[in-house]
């Protein structure tokens, strides 16, 4: 059996090592377009590698993926992120999880995790060819004839899997349109937010650790670490908001109203109530002298000058109309988002391959015959995490399962 690997990311690499564990007779071969395998991987979790998540359950796991949610469910039962764990610690690579769950190499290097992929293909004898890009696809018999690019030569393959990773244009998909898939259409995801000037960006690098963020005119609810940068808004609720909005954000090209509760405390009246109270139990002291909910000192003097108050108030001074500016301004602070901008340096593509036109068994196309999915090309993400090497390990595993 010839197989034809096309693409070497993550999901490339594991379906190739998977296909050929399980095949040992077959002739496997990865068929990378640039001259850098793995490349993603090694940039991955800023140079660290967030290989997966320590999350205990797959239900609560599949929560983090707006798109594929339900497909991951099934295919984790078979190869989860526990596979993942053992796999690369079965390999020599042991595991280190930090106390969001997040899963690194203990080395700290997205190093190990390449070096230790590169040696399975290397022991597998699975051949590797750089700098091929695909320039017709099509059937030949029984057989899938490629032509590549710069070649005359024709070459035919039993079974291939595709795991070109996701792209951020929809022409960079137009060649598995042409085979028949539909294509739900590639918008960013996983971004964070940016505002005009404004004096909250003199801020930057404050953490709040659970504030509630919202979209106005959508149903767009996180909660989470909210960070404020030079630019506007980033950390895992803005991350979870631009993931789960990805196309809705997209439509309202990315200007909107963004709503921000800083006490995490869902409920208007019970804010207010604890506002009274600071009121009638620290009567004495200055407004800026007592920060509710912990806000740091230069937030809470922020939010009291954006009410319109005078820093050095005393509390007993408050009137009922100051009480109620307080408690909105902070359960219901609003900024106007203007564009989005980069989370470090990761992106994922939302859209792809859609996943109706694939066999959720085992992630043969629907439309052709002996070819497989893997990877972001498919329509699934995750959110911020270690959930995007997860869907590509999991689907990977799958795939080169060539069921
Ligand atoms: C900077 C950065 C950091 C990230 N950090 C994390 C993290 O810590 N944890 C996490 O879970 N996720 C992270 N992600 C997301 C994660 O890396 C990706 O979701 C994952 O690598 C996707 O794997 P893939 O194999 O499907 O695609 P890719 O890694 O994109 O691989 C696809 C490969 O196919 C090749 N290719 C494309 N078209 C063709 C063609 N026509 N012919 C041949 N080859 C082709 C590409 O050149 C590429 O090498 C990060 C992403 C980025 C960009």
């Amino acid at each position: 059996m010839d197989i034809a690997i096309i693409g070497g990311g993550a999901a490339g690499f594991f379906a190739a090592i998977t296909a050929k564990e399980q095949h040992p007779f077959a002739n496997v071969t990865i068929f990378e377009k640039t001259n850098r395998l793995l490349a993603k991987v090694k940039m991955s979790g800023g140079g660290r590698c967030n290989l997966t998540n320590a999350c205990d359950s797959i239900d609560e796991f599949v929560e983090a993926y707006p798109r594929g949610k339900r497909l991951m469910k099934k295919l984790m039962y078979s190869f989860s992120n526990k596979h993942t764990m053992n796999w690369f610690i079965a390999r020599g690579v042991p595991l280190v999880t930090q106390s969001d769950n997040c899963i690194f190499p203990q080395s700290q290097n997205s190093e190990s995790i390449v070096d230790c992929l590169f040696e399975e293909v290397n022991k597998l004898r699975i051949k590797v060819k750089l700098a091929k890009t695909i320039k017709e696809i099509s059937k030949k018999d029984n057989k899938i004839k490629i032509l590549f690019d710069n070649t005359k030569n024709e070459y035919l393959f039993d079974k291939v899997i595709i795991a070109t990773g996701g792209s951020p244009k929809r022409d960079g998909l137009l060649w598995l349109e042409n085979l028949g898939h539909t294509i739900s259409d590639p918008v960013p995801s996983l971004f964070t937010f940016k505002i005009q000037r404004d004096e909250i960006s003199k801020l930057q690098g404050i953490v709040i650790p659970d504030a509630i963020c919202s979209i106005q005119s959508t149903n767009l609810v996180s909660s989470d670490a909210l960070l404020i940068t030079d630019w506007g808004f980033s950390g895992p609720t803005i991350l979870k908001l631009s993931s789960y909005g990805a196309r809705i954000l997209n439509e309202m090209n990315y200007n909107f109203t963004l709503r921000i509760n800083w006490s995490g405390v869902k409920d208007y009246n019970q804010i207010k109530e604890y506002i009274i109270q600071i009121k009638n139990e620290e009567s004495a002291k200055q407004i800026n002298n007592f920060r509710p909910y912990n806000f740091p000192t230069r937030l809470w003097v922020y939010l009291i000058n954006k009410a319109n108050l005078n820093p050095s108030k005393k509390w007993i001074e408050a009137t009922q109309s100051d009480v109620n500016k307080l408690s909105s301004i902070i359960a219901n602070d609003t900024y106007q988002i203007t564009g989005r901008a980069k989370f470090k340096e990761e992106f994922v593509t939302c859209g792809g391959v859609s996943l109706n036109n694939i066999n959720p068994n085992t992630l043969e196309s629907k439309k052709f015959k002996n070819m497989y999915f893997a990877g972001e090309v498919l329509d699934i993400d995750g959110i911020t995490g270690g959930y995007n090497l997860q869907a590509a390990w999991t689907t990977g595993y799958i795939a080169g399962l060539l069921k």
